[in-house]
């Protein structure tokens, strides 16, 4: 299930291994809940009733006009309290991590840690930081399984991350996958600073160099948890769409016998 062509296309902001992620997550997590369970009480366009989860710049739009701040200051206030609290909790290394180590889980992310350093150039612009998220093929471990995936994958062109670049994803996809396991806390409005929130409190490992980790953590928690938020909402679309195409279908039938 796993050997899709593998090719990054940055026109559309995703690779086209998004596949893996949303196999693999529809088979590890999400299978027990009911579409009908994640649309209750969520931030739903009602209209077409096949573009649930809006996306996240429509979520913050409608935010800011409800407390009458711009986007922009919405953003930077995410940010800073992501930079405060996290800050103050750097660690050498994570010991007891939040994402259980699971085989399919750890190498379908390692290729999304990859894409997302990719796919975000501004991560990589100083070659200190580089060095501390971008390895060498050939330098990780042998026993260090979480790359199987990208190695098998990458014909010399993915993007291979250092551990603690992946340990780091790992523990902020932990609190995202609970977050949407959990149907008291996703799908609501707020779905995202909800989300931040509880990132907040992780204990990370101080990547990227001093001078820049300042900006560079904030940013990339915000543009993972970003990706995160979209590939659910695709998930959520794929789960609904079925129906929605049933009562069509059932509608223009009734249409065709009136
Ligand atoms: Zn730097």
């Amino acid at each position: 299930m796993f050997l899709t062509e593998t090719v990054w296309d940055n026109s559309i902001g995703e690779p086209s291994s998004i596949s893996i992620f949303l196999v693999a997550d529809n088979q590890i997590c999400y299978n027990s809940i009911p579409a009908e369970y994640c649309t209750k009480n969520a931030n739903i366009e009602e209209d077409e009733g096949v573009n649930c989860l809006v996306s996240l710049g429509k979520c913050l739009q409608q935010q800011a006009k409800a407390s009458d701040i711009a986007v922009a200051t919405i953003k930077e206030c995410l940010k800073e309290e992501l930079l405060e609290e996290l800050s103050i909790r750097f660690v050498g290394d994570v010991i007891n991590p939040k994402a259980k180590s699971d085989y399919l889980d750890d190498v379908a992310m390692y290729e999304l840690c990859g894409y997302l350093v990719h796919a975000r150039p501004s991560l990589t612009n100083c070659q200190d930081c580089k060095k501390s998220i971008v390895a060498d093929e050939l330098h990780l471990p042998d026993d260090f399984l979480a790359v199987d995936l990208t190695k098998m994958r990458s014909k010399g062109f993915l993007t291979f991350v250092t551990i603690p670049m992946f340990k780091t994803i790992r523990e902020i996809e932990g609190v995202i996958k609970w977050h949407f396991n959990n149907p008291e806390h996703f799908y609501v409005l707020d779905t995202f600073q909800h989300c931040l929130t509880k990132i907040c409190n992780l204990h990370l490992i101080p990547i990227f160099c001093e001078q820049h980790r300042e900006a560079l953590i904030p940013y990339m928690v915000m543009e993972y948890t970003k990706i995160r938020h979209h590939f659910e909402a695709k998930r959520l679309n794929n789960l609904l769409l079925p129906k929605q195409k049933a009562k069509v279908k059932a509608k223009f039938k009734q249409g065709k016998l009136a």
